[in-house]
């Protein structure tokens, strides 16, 4: 399994939560950033041994703000570089009131067959407290556009701990985006990034943050009602129809291997059979000239083997500790035993066949659990 990331790092105007690599009021160098982008695409095929592509992510940024014409002709290059499965997951992801009919057009005709669409929340408070530049009635719009225009696999994306939204605004949101019947639905905390206007305004005290129970309260609330409407929670944040997880980011919980291009993308290469990681730089002026400056960096076998298990067991099914043996030649059993002991014993951790998994308690203290593989 192997995927390719594409960065479009425009957005209309920055929301007051993101730091995110992507510019507002730079509409003018698109052109420019798709020309150097396509060029990087045809460089970094050159360090593939395997030119074989399952999954492809157009990510951001907002891409859709881009014209379709341009993701068209990044697709194209794309093809021409690499060997796209037929059956391949693309996905672009798109921001409500950016896309147009045409644009859909052109999206399925440049093979995409995956949108994520960015609502956040269905309350119009909490999208202007975000920052966001839609109001949920432009979301609805474009939601319903997207499935005339036949795209089957949507995610919709939502953050929950929005300042001052309540617990009935949250569960309304819930409420009216299960009635939306999306493919799959992102259910992510707010966090507080420094360097943003909520990081500002959090050091102020102007952020009305809910409390850690009302935070418990409303996963609960969400998780039941995803799950009773057959959405299956497969990934701590991410929940799915039967047969939509997303593959390309299950490929990254898999800690598996994929090529990036664009500003400030990361890569997992496998070269020569060494684990490569790659982070391209985020100068916009720089990329935009052809500068394209990497920070490469190799991975040891024992921190690969440490990254693959805290990707796992974000995982509901967790870890494949057969695959893990095949990957490593040791077994996951005897690399972290103490551990893996210790946290049986705390009924955190369970077997089932191949995988070891969290279970629900162990999940929701995942980040507590996974701090004693370090040691
Ligand atoms: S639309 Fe997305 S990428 Fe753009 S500023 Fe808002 S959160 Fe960041």
């Amino acid at each position: 399994m192997q995927g390719l990331y594409i960065h479009i790092p425009f957005c209309i105007k920055k929301c007051n939560y993101c730091d995110f690599i992507s510019f507002a009021c730079e509409e003018s160098k698109m052109q420019s950033y798709v020309i150097a982008l396509k060029n990087e695409i045809e460089c970094i095929v050159n360090t593939a041994e395997d030119k074989t592509i399952d999954t492809v992510f157009i990510g951001g940024g907002t891409p859709s703000y881009l014209d379709s014409s341009l993701i068209v002709d990044i697709m194209d290059t794309a093809r021409k570089c690499f060997n796209i499965k037929e059956d391949a997951e693309i996905t672009l992801e798109a921001n409500p009131k950016t896309f147009t009919k045409q644009k859909l057009i052109d999206y399925k005709k440049a093979g995409i067959n995956r949108l994520s669409i960015g609502l956040q929340s269905a309350n119009e408070e909490s999208l202007k407290i975000l920052g966001r530049v839609h109001s949920y009635d432009d979301f609805l719009n474009s939601y319903n556009m997207a499935r005339e225009q036949g795209f089957e696999n949507i995610n919709i994306d939502l953050i929950y701990n929005i300042p001052s939204e309540t617990k009935i605004m949250f569960k309304n949101t819930i409420d009216k985006v299960i009635k939306l019947k999306p493919d799959h639905i992102s259910l992510y905390s707010l966090i507080i990034e420094e360097g943003t206007p909520f990081y500002d305004m959090n050091e102020k005290g102007l952020l009305q943050l809910a409390s850690e129970e009302d935070e418990e309260e409303m996963i609960a609330y969400a998780k039941a009602q995803f799950e009773n409407t057959q959405y299956n929670r497969y990934e701590i944040s991410n929940y799915a129809k039967e047969g939509k997880k997303c593959r390309h980011n299950m490929n990254y919980w898999q800690n598996g291997y994929y090529f990036a291009a664009g500003l400030g993308a990361h890569a997992c290469l496998n070269i020569d059979g060494n684990i490569i990681r790659q982070k391209n730089d985020n100068t916009l002026s720089s990329y935009i000239k052809g500068c394209f400056s990497y920070k490469k960096e190799c991975i040891l076998k024992e921190d690969s083997m440490f990254e693959t298990v805290m990707l796992g067991l974000r995982l509901v099914e967790g870890l494949n500790t057969k695959s893990f043996q095949k990957r490593y030649e040791i077994s996951f059993f005897d690399a972290y035993a103490d551990t893996i002991k210790k946290l049986f014993e705390e009924h955190l951790l369970e077997q089932n066949g191949d995988y070891v998994r969290l279970n629900e308690h162990g999940l929701n203290i995942q980040n507590t659990v996974l701090l004693q593989f370090m040691n």
